[in-house]
């Protein structure tokens, strides 16, 4: 069978999955691009005798060498040569998405466009002389509705028929004009005579193009001096003659092709009514409810994540347990087996204290892919944009952020909705400054033991304004710094509102969800043993414990052991915070989950778990520190060291263990110098 390589691109929400999907059934394989932790989906199918393997290229709304999915696209496009690309086009909103089409068709590859959501445009009214809009992009067109399946016979016969054309040049090709052609004509020269061996099959017309517009990654691979100096005084005479850089008046010539394209070809039958969607969007959009109503439904979304998740996680908590008993029935009562411990406080407990968290996590993917696919995100995107960008970030960034508040983990998760790789990475950075979930169990510890009843609601919302703050600030300080760069410009683009199918909901949550366990089933699998093995060696001899009752030897195994020593070594080190080894043993132990830190600190302090233990560790700890040192403690277990959930999602999100470590040493050091600050200046106070 012949093999046909097919190679899907299209702005986002133009319903590229959904075609995807509709051509390739269940036959498909979700990975990453190599390199880079953006989603690569392939699938096949056949089809009149070819074996079609296709291709789902990241979404983008052009191919600039801006970012790094549009790079991805366009790098697959030119070095891996598919026989077809099929551009994905919202028919319901043309103009715009021809863009990406007239870069495609200016690279030269055969090109089938497939007018998706053809329903909507005939609703409104939109109708189409694909004859002779074919005609002027000289690719085949097909309509069809993603959603629904329909067009895929058409569709394949395009591509097909496409692939058994014999390779013809295009006929037309987009002028840019006399003064930009006149330039783009001396640097194809240039490269001739330099005889660069490096052009892709898109031919030296692109690479010109693309020098012109100063694009970073055809830039670096011209080193000739000749061609630097014949695109430098090609830029400076264009800059002359128009007062703007190429790029622009370039992009402003292919967008002149298309709205010229569009005027001979499209035809409206009726007058644009005014639709739902404009009227949902006086309301959600307006400047005064907008943001009532965003917060009011992002309140829903927590209070269904966490509330009706409740149950289920009872259910798995209750399932640890269970087979935490069942494992431990295999030994006698009071066997101080190692392999029993390993099994249940090792790897049941590691991976049971995060699993148990799923049903949270799919609900929270439920409701984000409802609000997306519905094109609610977009609009909360358009509110929050003014207040984000005050800090160097897209609206965008600002529903991860509101996600840390209950988990780091699925936050970081869902800085995918983020485009911009730099708005991506800042948000993942500051994410563990929302304090989550888990780091309130410690505040509910240390809070009712230092402070007195009326400053115990203040204490808190301190806490929490302090992360929100220094979030803030260290987000303005990254795009400042490291991550600075434009923030992309955000282009309004609120697509129509849509009752999102069951579906592809239900795919979204999977997908997202799936990633998840296999997190929790690898990394955090692995971690947990590590930190349960530092734990629990080297054991004191028999003779040791035989004395003591089951606390004190729990008490004495972990003062022996690497953490214990740990806590030890680092006692002088964190001392100018107030803290002495067994607090350092405790935030030790928190880096596998914030959780621990209180459980560790029952140990330390020989508190069992039994009903009043946290009354008589809160006692223990009023005896032997100030209320200085308590807050001391909760800010630092609100700054420093992420969890290794957290770090093994940041590495995995930002495919760099670079990141992963920085996050965690920046988080530290900035929670050490604060925590410091705050300890020394207080204990001058008194
Ligand atoms: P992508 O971002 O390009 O991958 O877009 P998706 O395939 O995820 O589709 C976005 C939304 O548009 C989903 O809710 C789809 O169900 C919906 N959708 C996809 N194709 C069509 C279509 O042809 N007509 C209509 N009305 N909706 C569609
Ligand atoms: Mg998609």
């Amino acid at each position: 069978m012949k093999r046909i390589r097919v190679a899907l691109a299209g702005n986002p929400n133009s319903g590229k999955s959904s075609v995807f999907n509709m051509l390739t059934g269940a036959h498909q394989h979700v990975g990453n691009y190599p390199g880079v932790t953006v989603e690569k989906k392939e699938g096949v199918c056949t089809y009149d005798g070819y074996q079609i393997e296709i291709i789902d290229l990241p979404g983008t709304y052009s191919l600039t060498a801006y970012s790094t999915e549009e790079l991805i696209a366009r790098d697959y496009v030119l070095d891996e040569t598919p026989d077809v690309v099929v551009d994905v086009v919202d028919a319901s909103n043309l103009e715009r998405n021809l863009y990406l089409a007239t870069q495609l068709i200016e690279m030269n590859v055969p090109l089938v466009l497939a007018f998706n959501m053809s329903d909507l445009a005939k609703r409104r009214g939109i109708e189409f002389d694909l004859e002779q809009l074919s005609r002027l992009l000289e690719a085949r067109i097909v309509p069809t509705v993603g959603n629904k399946a329909q067009g895929r016979e058409p569709l394949l016969e395009a591509i097909v028929a496409t692939v058994r054309q014999a390779e013809t040049p295009r006929a037309h090709r987009l002028n840019y004009g006399d003064e930009i052609e006149e330039e783009l004509a001396k640097i194809e020269a240039v490269l001739v005579e330099q005889n660069v061996e490096w052009v892709p099959r898109s031919g030296l017309r692109w690479v010109a193009v693309k020098l012109l517009e100063q694009d970073d990654a055809v830039t670096a691979k011209a080193v000739h001096p000749e061609i630097r100096d014949a695109v430098a005084r090609s830029v400076e005479h264009l800059r002359g003659i128009f007062g703007d850089e190429p790029e622009i008046v370039m992009a402003d010539r292919r967008y002149g092709f298309i709205s010229g394209a569009c005027q001979e070809t499209i035809a409206s039958s009726v007058e644009r009514r005014h639709d739902t969607s404009d009227t949902i969007d006086a309301v959600v959009t307006n400047r005064v409810l907008g943001l009532p109503i965003f917060l009011l439904l992002m309140y829903m979304v927590f209070w269904l994540t966490f509330t009706l998740g409740e149950y289920p996680m009872m259910a798995l908590e209750w399932f640890f347990e269970w087979a935490g008993a069942t494992v431990a029935g295999f030994w006698p009562a009071g066997s101080d087996s190692w392999v029993k411990s390993l099994l249940i406080d090792g790897i049941l407990g590691g991976v049971g204290g995060v699993v148990v968290f799923l049903p949270n996590i799919l609900l929270l993917f439920l409701a984000i892919a409802i609000l997306e696919d519905s094109g609610y995100m977009a609009r909360a995107a358009f509110v929050m944009d003014r207040i984000m960008h005050k800090i160097g970030l897209h609206g965008k960034s600002f529903i991860p952020m509101l996600i840390g508040f209950g988990c780091s983990v699925p936050a970081i998760m869902a800085t995918r909705i983020l485009e911009n790789r730099r708005s991506r990475f800042t948000t993942i950075m500051v994410i563990p400054l929302m304090s989550c979930g888990a780091r309130l169990t410690i505040y509910a510890l240390i809070i009712p033991a230092f402070f007195p009843h009326q400053w115990r609601g203040p204490v808190m919302w301190l806490i929490y304004l302090i992360g929100i703050v220094l979030a803030v600030v260290c987000a303005k300080v990254l795009r400042l710094t490291i991550f600075r760069g434009e923030t992309m410009p955000f282009v309004m683009e609120l697509p129509p509102y849509r009752v999102p199918t069951l579906k592809s909901v239900l795919i979204h949550m999977w997908q997202r969800g799936w990633l998840f366990l296999k997190k929790a089933g690898t990394v955090i699998l692995g971690i947990s043993i590590v930190l349960w093995a530092l734990a629990s060696f080297p054991k004191p001899s028999a003779e040791e414990l035989a004395e003591l009752n089951e606390q004190q030897r729990h008490q004495t195994i972990l003062e022996r052991s690497i953490i214990g020593r740990v806590g030890h070594i680092i006692e002088p080190v964190i001392r100018p915070l107030g803290f002495d080894w067994k607090v350092g043993t405790a935030l030790i132990g928190a880096t596998a989950a914030k959780e621990v830190f209180v459980s560790q600190l029952g140990i330390v302090y020989a508190v069992g778990s039994e009903e009043g233990g946290a009354e008589v560790l809160r006692r223990r700890l009023q005896a032997d520190y100030t209320p200085l040192v308590g807050f001391c403690i909760m800010l630092f277990c609100l700054i420093s060291a992420p969890c290794v959930g957290t770090v093994a999602m940041t590495r995995q999100e930002t495919n760099s263990w670079r990141w992963a470590t920085f996050q965690f040493l920046a988080l530290t050091g900035l929670a050490y110098g604060i925590t410091f600050l705050v300890y020394q200046i207080g204990s001058l106070w008194g």
